[in-house]
């Protein structure tokens, strides 16, 4: 369904990133103990862990390393899912969730010390805040952050009532917030790049352009064919999120692309940009359809709302972020936009994760649109899983993700059906 273009598509990041290493395509025929396809977070994350394990790796990404989600998305590294806990205290009960949520704080942590520790720089910033346009999302706000202590333990949220908004943001549009310091943002293209120097590092091998159009089980394994030859694992791992697609259609079913887009302004006066977010965070709203958006080190504002249950992309991406942008932010109205891109998140029906294992071959996918720490927490399960420690796994395994109805062509239009009741609640 999607072609991978060889090179990164115009985002800021690819934009602003310098010369971005290119790593050789794939040809001839090897061999490795892990072999992993797909180089976004999910991959590389993964293939990291392996590596520093001492585990012999091969990385194939089609296109360029954080060509699709991995290296467009908003930046905004937040605890948690985007299906929220429910759904895993419904599966797994209270105890095992929070084994989960467990997880998820340590992917906060180790997503501040990695480039620390292998000496790259994210761009990394923190403290998040999740704001309300509704009174009833006010009440949620609130009842979140009961739950997060009562519940879970974790003690990073605070309440800011509208009173004190001005402290943290700019903007007319909100009744409240919550400030979550265990949130994040950063740059995702340099974090990509820099889990990739530290696999190769680590002695992992990384191949760019490297299309996998097939894959076989063997008795011993599995062997990829890319266009010009083929790598044999003992273990394979499918990290292709939404452009998983005919690799694997038992996994593919179970998920539905959805586009999403966001854009970058041209840099502002730095004393404006400051005055937008006073401390420093980033900003998600509670809607169905949030709006999320922060200030970059080189005083740009990166603005994403709206997506497309059907898949595509606005032509015209500046031109259908622009009115949520200047109803967040009048004082910007008409600012110039630099960049406009969108990207496809791999929505799961109930947005709950898919990550699990069929005898040697893992997977992990469907972070529906939130997942620069759920990648890192996936990650470490399936890596603990193959070095012979399955319990973060199994507490995966113990979700349910059905295939979507409707099969191929209507699945799509079915949920932009349901999807648009939501988007009419985040109006009344
Ligand atoms: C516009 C946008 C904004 C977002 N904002 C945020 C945010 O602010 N915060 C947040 O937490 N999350 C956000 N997300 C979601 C987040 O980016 C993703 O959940 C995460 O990057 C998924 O990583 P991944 O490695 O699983 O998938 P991807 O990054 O999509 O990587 C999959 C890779 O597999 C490769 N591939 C597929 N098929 C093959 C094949 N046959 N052979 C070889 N390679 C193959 C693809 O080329 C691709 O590079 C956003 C997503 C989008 C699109």
């Amino acid at each position: 369904m999607f072609k991978q273009s060889a090179q990164h598509i115009g985002t800021y990041y690819a934009a602003t990133y310098g010369s971005i290493p290119l790593r050789p395509s794939q040809a001839g025929s090897e061999e490795c103990q892990i072999l992993i396809i797909g180089g976004g977070f999910s991959g590389l994350h993964t293939a990291l862990r392996l590596a520093l394990a001492g585990k012999q790796v091969v990385l194939l990404e089609a296109s360029r390393l954080a060509w699709a989600a991995s290296g467009r998305n908003g930046g905004q590294a937040l605890p948690g899912w985007s299906c929220d806990m429910p759904p895993f205290e419904k599966a797994l009960g209270l105890e095992r969730a929070r084994l989960l949520w467990d997880s998820m704080t340590w992917a906060a942590e180790e997503m501040r010390e990695l480039p620390l520790r292998h000496g790259f720089d994210i761009d990394y910033r923190s403290g998040a805040i999740y704001t309300a346009v509704l009174p009833r999302r006010v009440r949620q706000l609130q009842e979140s952050l009961e739950e997060a202590e009562q519940k879970y333990g974790y003690q990073q949220l605070s309440f800011i009532p509208k009173q004190d908004l001005p402290e943290w943001i700019a903007s007319p549009r909100y009744l409240a917030a919550l400030h979550d310091a265990g949130g994040a943002h950063l740059n995702p293209l340099k974090l990509a790049q820099g889990l990739a120097a530290a696999i190769e590092a680590a002695g992992g091998r990384i191949y760019e352009q490297s299309q996998v159009l097939g894959y076989r089980e063997t008795g011993s394994g599995y062997v990829a064919r890319t266009a010009h030859g083929e790598v044999r694992g003992d273990v394979l791992v499918l990290a292709c999120n939404a452009y998983i697609d005919g690799l694997d259609r038992t996994l593919s079913k179970r998920l539905l692309p959805v586009g999403s887009y966001q854009v970058a302004t041209a840099p502002l006066d730095p004393e404006l940009a400051r005055s937008l977010f006073p401390r420093g965070t980033c900003a998600i709203d509670n809607q169905f359809v949030p709006d999320y958006f922060r200030v970059t080190p080189d005083h740009r504002l990166l603005f994403g709302g709206g997506c497309t249950y059907l898949g595509g992309i606005p032509k015209d991406v500046p031109a259908a972020t622009r009115p949520y942008l200047e109803r967040v932010f009048p004082q910007l109205r008409g600012v110039q936009i630099d960049y406009g891109w969108g990207g496809h998140i791999d929505c799961t029906m109930h947005r709950t994760p898919d990550v699990g294992r069929q005898g040697q071959k893992y997977w992990l996918q469907g972070f529906s649109g939130h997942g620069i720490l759920p990648t890192l927490a996936a990650a470490r399960a399936v890596s603990d899983a193959i070095l012979g420690d399955e319990q973060l796994l199994g507490l995966y395994q113990g979700l349910s993700n059905p295939r979507f109805p409707g099969g191929d062509l209507l699945a799509a239009p079915i949920e932009a059906v349901g999807k648009a009741w939501y988007r009419l609640r985040d109006t009344i």
